[in-house]
């Protein structure tokens, strides 16, 4: 504190305004507490439910079932909705947009629509089902990473802050909003794949999950997410109820290799996250997916994939390998595995009865690939054009 100040609040440190709470991103169970305090019925409690996670409104003044005397008491408290807004938008070549989304603190989040998916889900029985919008969202659950792997752009923001579930859930509906998707009509799936660990902000992630799934309607078998190989966190994951599909950053077919490009290793051995994987109770018909992003001349060679198909035997689990072309970043020191390279791998893993699938990179041109996502608001010398501000 600064000399000659004391603990006391002066008129001047006042806020003009009461303090705003975000009313996106409350549980129904809270939203419950609230309407009580306002004395209130409880049925209001759904209708605001509804209002924020049905209708996606982004005012007060809309929550149309409720009385006025209600919306201005809760507005005078300091409440507001919240929902995140889309300040900035890149649209690439291949249809995927990039959102910079704005959070109440002045930063930006990352989130990705990609139109026609992003075959992530090859394989898992769901391409029966083709003919509908399969569209994907690429969530992001922190600014930033912690976790340092050597070939991540994300990697070089550091660990910014953990989003909250209002954060993470907020970007897939102000993505379905600007889209004008219809829940439950059109399909849509889910990747937690953004920036971040979504296992180091593992509550929040969660709760985000639970509205999403609870709350906006969309299933949770249609959710993904991603880690790095949390051991904690897989574990408390192997407990839930409501949860996504797994996928887990494999990257390499040993600990040498994997220490080298992902230093998390030294603290989680690949055998430590496939232990944990196998806490996992997995539905009928679901795969855990395994993750490798293929790096030229570091663990692209056929004797790599040879290695890979044993531990894959090993793990015993119902399980198949996604395929990832590394997309670069500037001053980078990986290079991208050639196309046939890339093949000849996918080949050795099906020639053992191992489903492996190569996906396709989206959005590369706009920095919106796995990998790319680090808050590039200027892209000098490509080809992405800038779909304008505020959504
Ligand atoms: N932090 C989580 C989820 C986000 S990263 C995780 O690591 O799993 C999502 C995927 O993108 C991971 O499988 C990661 O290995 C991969 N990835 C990271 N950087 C990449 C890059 N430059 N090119 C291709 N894939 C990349
Ligand atoms: Fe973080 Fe995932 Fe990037 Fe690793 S690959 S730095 S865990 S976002």
């Amino acid at each position: 504190m600064p000399p000659g100040r004391n603990n006391s609040v002066s008129i001047l440190d006042a806020p003009a305004t009461p303090a705003t709470q975000t009313l996106f991103g409350l549980g129904f169970q809270q939203l419950t507490l609230l309407v009580k305090e306002f004395s209130a019925p409880a049925y209001r409690a759904r209708q605001l439910s509804d209002a924020l996670y049905r209708q996606w409104v982004e005012d007060l003044d809309a929550v149309s079932p409720w009385p006025k005397s209600l919306r201005e008491a809760i507005s005078a408290a300091g409440y507001r909705i919240g929902l995140p807004r889309i300040e900035g938008a890149f649209k690439s070549t291949d249809g995927t947009e990039r959102y910079l989304i704005a959070t109440s603190d002045g930063q930006t989040v990352e989130t990705v629509w990609m139109p026609e998916g992003d075959d992530g889900e090859e394989g898992d029985g769901s391409e029966a089902q083709n003919d509908f919008h399969r569209a994907t969202i690429c969530v992001s659950s922190q600014i930033g990473c912690a976790v340092n792997c050597q070939f991540c752009l994300t990697a070089r923001l550091g660990i910014l802050r953990n989003l909250t579930a209002g954060e993470i859930a907020g970007q897939v509906v102000a993505v379905l909003k600007r889209q004008k998707f219809e829940v439950g009509k059109q399909r849509i799936n889910l990747v937690f794949m953004g920036m971040g660990e979504p296992f180091l902000n593992y509550d929040e992630f969660m709760k985000a999950v639970r509205l999403l799934a609870e709350e906006v309607g969309i299933p949770e078998s249609r959710m993904t997410v991603s880690t790095s190989g949390i051991v904690p966190g897989i574990l408390r994951f192997a407990q839930e109820k409501v949860r996504p599909k797994l996928a887990i950053s494999l990257n390499a077919p040993n600990d040498d290799i994997r220490t080298g490009i992902m230093p998390i290793t030294r603290k989680w051995r690949i055998g430590d996250v496939i232990d944990a994987v196998r806490q996992v109770p997995l539905r009928a018909k679901e795969k855990v997916t395994f993750e490798y992003v293929l790096l030229g001349g570091v663990n692209d060679r056929l004797s790599d994939a040879d290695e890979v198909v044993r531990l894959v035997r090993r793990a015993n689990l119902p399980l198949k390998v996604n395929l990832i072309v590394w997309n670069p970043g500037p001053g980078m020191p990986f290079h991208m595995s050639a196309p046939e390279t890339v093949v000849q791998f996918q080949q050795r893993l099906r020639s053992s009865e191992i489903p492996a699938y190569i996906r396709r990179p989206r959005g590369r041109d706009i920095y919106a690939a796995c990998g790319q996502l680090k808050r590039t608001t200027e892209l000098v010398g490509v080809s992405a054009s800038t779909l304008g501000g505020v959504s």
